[in-house]
């Protein structure tokens, strides 16, 4: 792999050391993560990291890791709560009103440190936004092939894009239509939603104007 500007490693950080090493329920993870964020750093990569926000993650230590982050070069920051979808059964993750309670503090972090989330995912994410899912907007390749609907449900793989996106009926997936859909707020499925919505509004397309040139 070679440095190029559209092309972005995502590096997983779920908290500090600690935290980051027991949600991955691996000693050590935290630590190679840094280590890899430098190296790829020194090497000219364009590097941001993406940390789910949980039932029980707090806050002030999300602010420590984002100045971390943000010390060792990491060029922006992505943020989407955990919710409790099929393949996770677990009590750790976030219900829709404990999302939106949480991420009105997340909102005010994004003030002083570089979010690639966009304002308008940040807004719907504290409840001041209402965005529909577009399942297809971040399409998951997987060694079984490509993964419909989402990065998150998984009903069937395809071997190819095309026919992922032509035997997909999209219209039966999203908040209201699938029962697996109902706590979902991940940034996989409602920030290309943004893009979609950005041009409905002048007040989104100037908070949205404001957040790229700053
Ligand atoms: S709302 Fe969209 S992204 Fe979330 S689980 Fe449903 S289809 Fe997937």
């Amino acid at each position: 792999m070679r440095p190029r500007p559209n092309f972005t490693l995502t590096v997983h950080m779920d908290g500090l050391e600690e935290t980051h090493d027991r949600i991955l329920e691996r000693k050590g993870t935290f630590k190679i993560a840094v280590e890899g964020i430098k190296k790829a750093k020194k090497l000219g990569f364009r590097v941001c990291t993406n940390t789910t926000i949980f039932k029980d993650t707090d806050l002030v230590e999300i602010e420590m890791l984002f100045s971390q982050m943000t010390d060792i070069g990491v060029d922006g920051l992505l943020v989407a709560p955990g919710f409790d979808y099929e393949a996770v059964g677990e009590d750790m993750f976030l219900v829709r009103r404990e999302i939106e309670r949480k991420f009105a503090q997340v909102f005010e972090m994004s003030k002083r440190f570089r979010f690639w989330s966009t304002p308008m995912y940040l807004r719907f994410l504290k409840g001041e936004k209402q965005l529909q899912c577009t399942p297809w907007g971040n399409p998951t390749r997987n060694p079984q092939g490509w993964k419909a609907p989402c990065y998150l449900i998984t009903d069937t793989h395809y071997p190819t894009f095309r026919e992922m996106m032509e035997k997909t009926d999209w219209n039966r997936y999203g908040v209201g239509r699938d029962e697996r859909c109902a706590q979902c707020m991940m940034h996989c499925g409602f920030e290309p939603t943004v893009v979609t919505e950005i041009a409905k509004s002048w007040k989104d397309i100037w908070e949205m104007i404001v957040w790229n040139l700053t």
